[in-house]
C-alpha cells in the first residue's frame, strides 16, 4: 500500500481536474473513466490509448485503488460473503446473492455504524469510519461475479444516508454514461430514516429507496431503533408523501419480524394506518438471530398470517426468503468475527 491518491471512485469532473493538474489533454479524463469503469483495467499500465508519458505522470501520483476481497465464505444456497480490508486494519463486507432471475450484491457504505439498532451486529461494532465512493464501488468491481451482477443494494454495513456524499457519488459513477452506465432501477438504497439526507437522495438520484420500519409504534420503534428519537417513522412517511416518484421508482419498507414483539394484529393495523394511500411495498424479513441477543425471529407460519392480513388491507407485501444463514448473512457478523480475531 502506498500513500498515493487513488483513481478508482473519481467522477468524470474529478478526473478532469486530475488531468488538468498533470498538464494532459482534456479528453484524457474520458479515456481514464473508460478504462476504470467500462474496460475494467487492473492497472494504469493497461490504459494503452494513453501516451506512455501520460501513464508515467499518472503512475507517479496515483494508484488504481482497487482492493481484492481478503476472505470469502460460501453458503450452501449459493450466497457468498466477501470480506474486504478497509482503512486502519478494519474490514467491510459485501454479500453476493444469486437468484434465478437476478444476481444481487449487497454492499456496505460504512465500516461499522453509529445508529445502534438493537437487532444489528454492525451496530454493536460501533462506528469505525466512512467508505469512499471508490471503496463502495470496489466491492462491485472486485468480486469474481462482477460481470454477472444485475442489481446492487446498499444494505450491508452502515447507514447509507449517514455517508450521503460518497453514496451519491458512487451512484453517479454507477449510472453515468461515462461510468458503469447502469439504469438507476438496478440500485436500491436502504435507510433507517435520516430525513435531511433522504431529501438529498430523493432529489439528486433516481435509485430505489428502502426504508426500515420494523415497528409502526413510537415507543417500540425507539427501543429497536434509536433514530426514532430524532426522526420518527411518521415524519419519514410525511417526507415521502411530498414527492411523486412516478411508476418506475420504487419505495419499499423493510420489516424484520421479531417473535412476540412486532408481529401482532395491532401491528397490522398500525402499519396499514401509517402507509395509507402511499404507493409502496412492504417486505417482511426473517430475523437472523445474533449472538447475545434475546430477539428471536417470528415463525414462518405467523409471517404468512401477518402478510395475508396486510394484503387483505390492500398493501403489497412479500416475505423475503432467508439467505445465507449458515454463513452469517446478517450484516456485520463476519467482519465482527474478523475484528475479534485481530484483537485476540
Ligand atoms: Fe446501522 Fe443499519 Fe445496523 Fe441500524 S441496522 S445499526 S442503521 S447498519
Amino acid at each position: 500500500m502506498t500513500n498515493k491518491a487513488v483513481l478508482f471512485g473519481k467522477t468524470l469532473d474529478e478526473l478532469r481536474v486530475v488531468v488538468k493538474e498533470l498538464g494532459l489533454p482534456g479528453f484524457t479524463a474520458t479515456q481514464i473513466a473508460d478504462w476504470l469503469y467500462k474496460k475494467k483495467a487492473g492497472s494504469i499500465e493497461e490504459m494503452t490509448n494513453l501516451s506512455k508519458k501520460a501513464r508515467g505522470l499518472l503512475s507517479d501520483q496515483y494508484d488504481m485503488g482497487l482492493t481484492m476481497p481478503s476472505k470469502e465464505q460460501a453458503s450452501v444456497d449459493g450466497t457468498k460473503k466477501y470480506l474486504f480490508p478497509a482503512h486502519r486494519n478494519l474490514f467491510l463486507e459485501a454479500a453476493y446473492i444469486p437468484e434465478t432471475d437476478r444476481k444481487t450484491l449487497c454492499v456496505s457504505s460504512q465500516v461499522g455504524c453509529k445508529m445502534g439498532c438493537l437487532f444489528c451486529m454492525t451496530g454493536k461494532q460501533g462506528f469505525q469510519g466512512q467508505l469512499t465512493a471508490g471503496e463502495i464501488i470496489n466491492q462491485i468491481r472486485s468480486i469474481p461475479e462482477t460481470d454477472e451482477l444485475t442489481n446492487v443494494v446498499y444494505m450491508g454495513m452502515g447507514e447509507p444516508m449517514d455517508n450521503i456524499e460518497e453514496v451519491l457519488k458512487s451512484i453517479e459513477i454507477l449510472t453515468s454514461d461515462w461510468g458503469f452506465a447502469w439504469s438507476p432501477r438496478r440500485i436500491n438504497v436502504s435507510t433507517i430514516g435520516v430525513i435531511p439526507a433522504m431529501r438529498r437522495f430523493i432529489e439528486e438520484s433516481e435509485a430505489h429507496l428502502a426504508v426500515s420500519m420494523h415497528s409502526p409504534f413510537d415507543e417500540e420503534r425507539k427501543k429497536l431503533m434509536p433514530i426514532q428519537q430524532v426522526y420518527t417513522i411518521e415524519n419519514v412517511i410525511e417526507l415521502l408523501r411530498e414527492y411523486d416518484f412516478g411508476r418506475q421508482r420504487r419505495i419499499s419498507f423493510e420489516y424484520i419480524m421479531f417473535d412476540g414483539i412486532n408481529d401482532t394484529a395491532a401491528h397490522v393495523k398500525g402499519i396499514t394506518k401509517l402507509l395509507n394511500g402511499l404507493r409502496c411495498r412492504l417486505n417482511l424479513i426473517k430475523f437472523h438471530p445474533i449472538p447475545d441477543s434475546p430477539l428471536r425471529g417470528t415463525p414462518h407460519d405467523k409471517m404468512v398470517w401477518f402478510s395475508e392480513q396486510l394484503n387483505k388491507k390492500g398493501l403489497t407485501t412479500t416475505i423475503r426468503r432467508s439467505r445465507g444463514e449458515d454463513i452469517y448473512a446478517a450484516c456485520g457478523l463476519l467482519s465482527t468475527k474478523q475484528l475479534l480475531k485481530k484483537e485476540e
